[in-house]
């Protein structure tokens, strides 16, 4: 299966913090892979800038030296030397005033215009000031953000408020990077593109779903960040949030940025504010040799979670009386995402059978192996009557797509070439944002008021057991944490 390459039209892309983790670590390389895809015009240039002072020579050498370490299979491949020769460096300090009319004399007239913000929220404003003052930006000119998009609703509203003094909605491309994950995407293909799931897909038929983000890694190393942030910031507010919004949503009337934003927004609004017992708080303790979250984030007295499980519910009448459960969580017994739709059992069995009957689930599963899984019942082959066993219908995208589908674009291929079309759909809306900050600001709020500590759990397991306890009380069980 071949997919369809569309060149992008000819650009200038500067990111800001291109000396930083994010742009070596996924930015160079996934615009390194779209050049090797032929996606770019020849003139197409990406600009690089940071304090730190650097030739253009040096520059390309630290983006080469990057694409070997976080795309060695790439590291040596023919395409290379070209793309090295778009990537052009101006020293700039964000918040003085050397180095812009550098970036100004750099810019050509005609192609367009992109800016990746990919540094500390904090020198946002600074950049998009001097971007207009400067007149580096056009109107036409795109500007990307990258998350923590502020840390409640008062500052989100507030980064709204800096970038709106000098851009227009339609030019800021917030990025939530789950966005650009193919499954996530696959997600709208899968409910609007068949006719088989959306007759189903409401409180009639689903009994509810649940959506696990596991790591098995700790926050050892960016403790610090973390700390100030926990799951419900750093996780649920956002990755969880646009899952949510994608799996409840209505059908928007056509595949286009407002419509589809319009109705994700909808869903933030219509979630009912949490109830205190339907949330649950962990923490990760040391285990022989691994370091417990007090230790790698070096604050013995911290209570910010590195694991939440919570139950949401949204009021309206497709999802009434359904409930949303989401868990996330470091350290945990497998890295995995998955979203699973549980669906009601039959009204009535016709079968004798006094074994269990298993509901049919549509597993979709975001990592590892991306794919979908259909598990329904049939019957157990063999003589012996009519005993029924529930088998799955699985969908690897890889198998099913053949190399194509091995070689996904990873999110930020996606989400940067969107940028240079100028497509929104993947992003997140200023109001899109807020409103799930207004949700979470109170249960956020209430825990800080408060003095109870995170419940405890060990590494290697699928988080405290009071966040089983928040399934079993309702007759429901989560689904095992496996990669
Ligand atoms: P980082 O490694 O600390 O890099 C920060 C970059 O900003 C560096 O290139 C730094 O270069 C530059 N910088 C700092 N102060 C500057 C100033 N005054 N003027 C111009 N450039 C300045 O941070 P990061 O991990 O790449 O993260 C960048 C952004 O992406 C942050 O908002 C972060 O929250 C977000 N993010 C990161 C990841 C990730 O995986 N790393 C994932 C999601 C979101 P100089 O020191 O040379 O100036």
């Amino acid at each position: 299966m071949v997919s369809r390459l569309i060149r992008v039209d000819d650009f200038d892309l500067v990111i800001f913090g291109a000396t930083g983790d994010l742009a070596r670590r996924k930015i160079l390389p996934g615009l390194f892979r779209r050049h090797a895809a032929g996606q770019f015009p020849d003139a197409a240039r990406i600009i690089g800038a940071a304090r730190t002072t650097m030739s253009d020579a040096e520059f390309r050498a630290d983006a080469a030296a990057a694409i070997a370490e976080f795309d060695p299979a790439r590291a040596q491949a023919p395409e290379l030397p070209a793309f090295l020769d778009r990537l052009h460096y101006v020293p700039i300090d964000a918040t003085g005033d050397d180095g812009w009319s550098d970036l100004a004399a750099l810019m050509r007239p005609g192609a367009i215009r992109a800016f990746y913000f990919s540094v500390a929220p904090s020198l946002f404003g600074a950049i998009a000031e001097r971007l207009a003052g400067h007149g580096i930006a056009d109107a036409d000119s795109r500007i990307v953000v990258e998350k923590p998009f502020g840390r409640d609703l008062e500052s989100a509203r507030a980064l709204n408020q800096t970038l709106a003094r000098h851009f227009d909605e339609g030019q800021i491309y917030r990025i939530d990077h789950y966005l650009g994950k193919e499954t996530v995407q696959n997600l709208m293909a899968v409910r609007f593109a068949n006719m088989l799931f959306e007759p189903l897909w409401n409180a009639h038929y689903i009994d509810h779903v649940q959506i696990t983000v596991a790591e098995t890694v700790g926050v050892a190393g960016r403790g610090a960040y973390y700390d100030q942030s926990g799951a419900i910031r750093d996780m649920i507010q956002n990755h969880l949030m646009q899952l949510v919004c994608l799996i409840a949503m209505e059908p928007p009337y056509h595949f286009d940025p407002a419509a589809v934003r319009d109705e994700k927004l909808k869903v933030i609004r219509a979630l009912e504010p949490l109830a205190a017992g339907d949330i649950v708080r962990g923490q990760y303790v040391a285990e022989g040799a691994i370091p417990g979250y007090l230790d790698d984030v070096e604050n013995p007295a911290s209570r910010t979670e590195s694991f939440v499980a919570l139950k949401l519910r949204i009021a309206n009448w497709r999802w009434q009386g359904v409930p949303f459960y989401l868990r996330t969580g470091k350290r945990l017994r497998a890295r995995t995402s998955e979203i699973a739709v549980v669906f009601r059992e039959p009204p009535h069995s016709i079968f004798d059978q006094t074994g269990p009957h298993k509901p049919n689930e549509l597993v979709i599963r975001l990592q590892p192996n991306e794919g979908m899984n259909l598990k329904v019942m049939i019957k157990e082959p063999g003589p012996g009557g009519m005993r029924l066993v529930q088998v799955p219908l699985d969908m690897s995208f890889a198998e099913a797509l053949g190399p194509e589908g091995t070689d996904m674009p990873d999110a930020y291929e996606r989400l940067i070439t969107d940028v240079i079309r100028g497509n929104q759909t993947l992003f997140m809306r200023g109001d899109e944002v807020e409103a799930a900050w207004a949700w979470t600001d109170p249960i956020i709020a209430a825990w800080e008021g408060g003095t109870a500590r995170p419940e405890p759990y060990d590494p290697g397991t699928s988080g405290p057991d009071e966040a089983l306890g928040l399934m079993h009380r309702d007759g429901r069980r989560w689904r095992e944490i496996k990669a």
